[in-house]
């Protein structure tokens, strides 16, 4: 099995924990509220299910804690038929959550313990070195240690397997080396501000955002802007070139980034000579199907449910 993977995921799972309140509670107040549910999620997790709902073969390079929601996610993982032997059960820390209260005008307060996902490192890295440095492509964000997350960027780099980084959530002194070590480095409009000290605020803006983050090494940008689809930029060609969307009516949009980025793992791994603005198109169209329900992982597509032309 390990060797037919084509796309590695190394990063977090995380589960949510989401109680719906009429208003955020004080400090030391308990309140009722009218409606709790679980979710799945973590950028790394959400990533990989929905390249793995494309079709690709993928595997999750991850900690959860042996617990409860550990076990439930590794359950979840092979319901979407992720390769799971390298999600690790840790006794040392709880499985990662986020303890999340939305009021009824949809704010909201979080809580983020990455527990278990911080104890991922070189020790699981190196018993998926095999899987990683034979797959097509790897994917890796910031939810888990940094030094993790390069690590295995670089052993993908060494094996000429496809680097995809996704800095998010950003760090503003991002080393220099998750630059040079990214083949796609996909952000965000918040996550390219943070990183370059830039507003963006209009495709333009991200473009100009964009070059900055290809002159630090990397070998291609993409900033996705929601609703205005993403900009690429490639160190063969560096203009900016806007790629934009089909206009959908929007009921959730957490998570698209995720979705965008596991369905450009899919393309990169099954089409690997197609050209990086067909695939940030498709990846686009795919993601703007997770934002038309509610949900992270609930609202990502599978492959069965889209236009065949996608494939
Ligand atoms: P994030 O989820 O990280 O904040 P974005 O908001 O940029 O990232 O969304 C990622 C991708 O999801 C966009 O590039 C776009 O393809 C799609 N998307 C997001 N919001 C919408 C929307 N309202 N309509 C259509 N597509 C959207």
């Amino acid at each position: 099995m390990t060797e037919e993977v084509s796309v590695v995921v190394v990063g977090s799972c995380m589960t949510d924990l989401v109680s719906q309140a009429p208003r955020l509670p004080k400090a030391g107040e308990t309140i009722h509220g009218q409606k709790f549910f679980i979710g799945f999620g973590g950028k790394g997790a959400n990533q990989c299910v929905q390249a793995a709902r494309l079709g690709a073969k993928t595997a999750m390079v991850g900690k959860v804690g042996k617990d409860f929601f550990g076990n439930n996610y590794i359950q979840n993982f092979k319901d979407n038929g992720v390769y799971t032997a390298f999600v690790e059960q840790t006794s040392e820390a709880a499985t990662g959550a986020a303890s999340i209260i939305v009021n009824d005008a949809g704010e909201n307060a979080i809580v983020i313990v990455a527990g278990a996902n911080l104890l991922l490192g070189d020790e699981e890295l190196q018993r998926a070195q095999a899987t990683l440095e034979t797959a097509k492509v790897l994917v890796c964000q910031l939810e888990i240690s940094p030094h993790a997350s390069l690590q295995a960027l670089w052993m993908a780099q060494k094996s000429n397997v496809k680097t995809i980084f996704n800095p998010a959530p950003a760090i503003p002194d991002l080393h220099a080396d998750f630059y040079k070590a990214s083949d796609i480095f996909c952000c965000n409009e918040s996550e390219a501000e943070l990183l370059t000290g830039c507003p963006v605020a209009t495709v333009e803006d991200a473009g100009r955002v964009g070059l900055e983050l290809l002159n630090r090494g990397c070998v291609s940008v993409i900033v996705t802007l929601g609703p205005q689809g993403c900009v690429v930029l490639q160190s063969t060609d560096p203009t900016p070139k806007h790629i934009p969307t089909t206009k959908v009516t929007s009921v959730d949009t957490t998570g698209a980034g995720d979705s965008f980025i596991g369905a450009l793992a899919f393309y990169i791994s099954h089409y690997p000579t197609m050209p990086l603005e067909e695939m940030a198109r498709r990846a686009n169209l795919i993601a703007a199907v997770s934002v038309q329900t509610t949900g992270t992982q609930t609202s990502y597509p599978f492959k069965k449910d889209l236009p065949a032309e996608l494939f």
